[in-house]
């Protein structure tokens, strides 16, 4: 079925929520953090926001959860926009091949992280976004609360608190790479502004219409221009090279769109020129990826015909 009109979309969202409903497997919730554990890795929501805002969604799409390692896209877009190309002279552009959480590859990368959204890239990206902004998080909450129009939007206390008290790994690379010289701010105050980001609860709906100004070549909800054409373009190649870590090849075969990860379960996905998608199931593939959430894009891409390739 190739679609050819965006009011076909709401049947496509529940007929692929039927058939993520028969299959069994559903991966497990991540387990680093209570928090994350307890959701059940029954849920699942997906959302579609075309260009001018309007979305639709089925399952549990206006449902929060913890938006996790999607946040890097935002970051990434907030930190590029303020400071352009200058941003590659510390971190890389190339798929790492390796975990999200590895720090193998930086002792013989001199502290230069392969690319913004393994942990070790987007620490080096909230850091810089830090030194410009003096308050990378909320400047973070304050972009997705105007793209999505949602002002409830906010940071989840506990899960930032559970964060910081499972932060060793993440205070490890942060310290690696400060020993590189490649952190500016005091290693405590970017990670406290590090697990703040990744702790944001946000539903399908909000983080759909949040990545749709990638869809709208770098066009903010209100008309005003946040990147420029190509750098939308460059930030969407990075997610479909490195959105998805090392399950990033596998993700382009099956999906074909950029897309980004988060372990709360969360994916977001952008068709260039026209839509946006959020995908929820709580439930993780050993590549920290949600395995319900990528057999349902995969589904979309296939039902639709809507994929960059
Ligand atoms: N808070 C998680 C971490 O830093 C985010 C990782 C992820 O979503 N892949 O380990």
């Amino acid at each position: 079925v190739i679609m050819t009109s965006s009011r076909t979309f709401q049947p496509i969202l529940e007929r692929i929520a039927e058939e993520i409903e028969r299959t069994p497997g559903r991966g497990r919730p991540a387990d680093y953090i209570p928090a994350l554990a307890a959701r059940d890795p029954r849920a699942f929501g997906m959302a579609v926001a075309e260009l001018d805002g309007t979305v639709y969604g089925v399952g549990d799409w206006r449902e929060p959860f913890s938006a996790q390692s999607v946040t890097k896209v935002f970051t990434l877009a907030l930190d590029l926009a303020r400071e352009g190309d200058e941003l590659w002279e510390h971190v890389g552009r190339e798929p790492s091949g390796n975990p999200f959480n590895s720090l193998v590859q930086l002792e013989y990368e001199n502290g230069i992280p392969r690319n913004p959204f393994i942990n070790a890239g987007a620490l080096v990206v909230t850091d810089r976004l830090q030194t410009r902004t003096g308050d990378a998080a909320g400047e973070l909450l304050r972009f997705l609360r105007a793209e999505s129009g949602n002002p409830d939007l906010d940071f989840d206390q506990e899960v930032a608190a559970s964060e910081t008290a499972h932060g060793d790994r993440n205070a490890a690379l942060a310290h690696f790479m400060a020993a590189y010289g490649n952190i500016d701010n005091p290693v405590p105050v970017l990670l406290d502004q590090y697990f703040r980001q990744c702790s944001i609860a946000a539903s399908c709906a909000d983080l759909a219409l949040a990545t749709a100004f990638l869809a709208r070549h770098g066009i903010r909800a209100d008309g005003t221009r946040l990147l420029s054409r190509s750098q939308a373009k460059q930030v969407n190649a990075i997610m479909l090279t490195c959105g998805t870590y090392d399950a990033a090849g596998d993700f382009a075969y099956r999906v074909g769109l950029p897309g980004k990860s988060g372990v709360g379960g969360g994916i977001v996905a952008v068709v260039p020129g026209r839509c946006a998608l959020c995908v929820w199931s709580p439930g993780l593939d050993e590549r920290g990826n949600s395995v319900a959430g990528v057999a349902a894009l995969d589904r979309f891409t296939t039902l639709t015909g809507l994929s960059v390739f």
